[in-house]
């Protein structure tokens, strides 16, 4: 493939741009090679500014649960523009779509939206520490909740991919307020809670990870979250932003049967475009300006554009229930056939190629994968017209728009590229 147009984007955006792309994921750093400017999407595929064509398994990062240019939400969008853009001031839809989430997501009883995942995980934590008077957070290495300051602690998408444990810029008291604790690990939680019980306002997770690569909670982990934090009146946060209306319509908490106190959603929850929640227990979310003491605002938050392409996505997973069949059909395929030498982690549309013969289960077995030899599959998927995630540590995502013919292309190249790989 000739890459050559994106190539030249690339030197003129480097010149503008840190890095010459507005989110570090994009970067094709870890991999080798230079990041693809897209030209056009359709369905499950990507056109590049070459005219290349891909089937896209990165869907924005997780938020085109039903492929690039849904008709129903581009139509959305297209009639919300003739309102106008943003008002800042309420509307019927706004309401609508809190109730769409409640629906959805039963332990989301009020629900505030916000522009963006990291907005959301910011929210809701200043909000559980107004409601607990309490300041502690614990966290769990490779989990990736967004850029707030206190939550980049051993955190994982771009800051596992690019090898930052711990970026700069964060004053020490902000970082000293994060206690970060291997994912799956009950005893580790529970030493936390002996030593510093009456301090944690809250525990965030991610129920599925997705940041470091996929990661399954083992049986009982997230059982032990919601007990011990119950116990020693913490609020349990799912960060749900990427497995909120991806796993179930009622995200992994649905899947799994647990109800957190408090939940984050974004990517899925706005349809393609910037929108984000946080929301849960009434209680708590009582605490949230106007009402409570705990100030949250946005100029756009609840944009008429953003919340009808939400709307809309929303509504076309209601009216689809049967998605989520496809989606799991789909994903069991795509992995069907993995090589000795990779460990394959999968939950529904979520997915990742791990470049180790071990189980994944936690960041420290996630960084025993080769990263190298993930490079030299990435770059093999390319050429054969497969568009992945550019890290070994970022989930691959699946989309209803992805067709059989798409998987069988896919497992095609990927014997090829797993050969080439393992043979590095
Ligand atoms: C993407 C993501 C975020 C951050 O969302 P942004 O919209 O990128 O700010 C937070 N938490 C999780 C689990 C995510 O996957």
């Amino acid at each position: 493939m000739i890459y050559s147009k994106s190539a030249d984007l690339f030197e003129r955006a480097q010149r503008s741009i840190p890095g010459g792309v507005n989110s570090p994921v994009r970067a094709f750093r870890s991999v080798g090679g230079k990041p693809l400017f897209m030209a056009r999407g359709e369905g499950a595929h990507l056109i590049d500014a070459d005219s290349n064509r891909f089937i896209d398994y990165i869907c924005s990062w997780g938020p085109l649960l039903l492929g690039h240019r849904c008709p129903a939400v581009l139509a959305a969008i297209q009639e919300a523009l003739e309102i106008g853009t943003s008002f800042g001031a309420p509307t019927e839809r706004e309401v609508e779509l809190a109730e769409a989430i409640r629906a959805a997501v039963p332990s989301v009883e009020m629900v505030r939206l916000v522009n963006s995942g990291t907005e959301a995980t910011m929210a809701a934590l200043r909000v559980a520490r107004g409601f607990t008077g309490r300041e502690l957070t614990i966290k769990f290495e490779g989990c990736y909740h967004g850029h707030v300051d206190s939550l980049l602690v051993k955190a994982g998408s771009g800051m596992a991919t690019l090898g930052i444990a711990d970026t700069q810029g964060v004053p020490q008291g902000f970082a000293a307020t994060t206690i970060a604790l291997p994912f799956n690990s009950i005893e580790a939680v529970e030493q936390a809670f002996r030593t510093h019980g009456d301090r944690i306002a809250a525990v965030i997770v991610e129920p599925v990870v997705g940041n470091m690569g996929c990661v399954l909670p083992k049986a009982g982990f997230l059982e032990a979250l919601r007990e011990l934090t119950a116990r020693h009146g913490a609020v349990l946060i799912f960060d749900e932003v990427m497995t909120g209306f991806r796993l179930a319509r009622g995200g992994a908490q649905e899947l799994y049967g647990i109800r957190p106190d408090l939940t984050t959603l974004g990517k899925v929850v706005g349809g393609g475009l910037p929108l984000a929640a946080y929301g849960g227990r009434a209680d708590i979310m009582q605490k949230v300006a106007p009402v409570g003491p705990v100030y949250q605002a946005g100029t756009l938050s609840g944009n008429p554009i953003a919340v009808s392409a939400g709307l809309a996505m929303l509504r076309q997973i209601e009216a689809h229930p049967e998605i989520y069949a496809t989606l799991e059909r789909l994903g069991a395929a795509v992995t069907a056939e993995v090589p000795p030498g990779v460990t394959v982690n999968r939950a529904g549309s979520m997915f990742t190629f791990f470049f180790t013969p071990a189980p994944v289960t936690d960041w420290d077995s996630a960084k025993k994968a080769d990263t190298a030899r993930f490079g030299v599959f990435f770059r093999a998927m390319l050429e054969r017209g497969v568009y992945l995630p550019p890290s070994q540590f970022e989930a691959a995502f699946l989309s209803a728009a992805h067709t059989d013919q798409d998987i069988q292309a896919t497992v095609a190249a990927a014997r090829d590229s797993f050969a080439l790989a393992l043979a590095a």
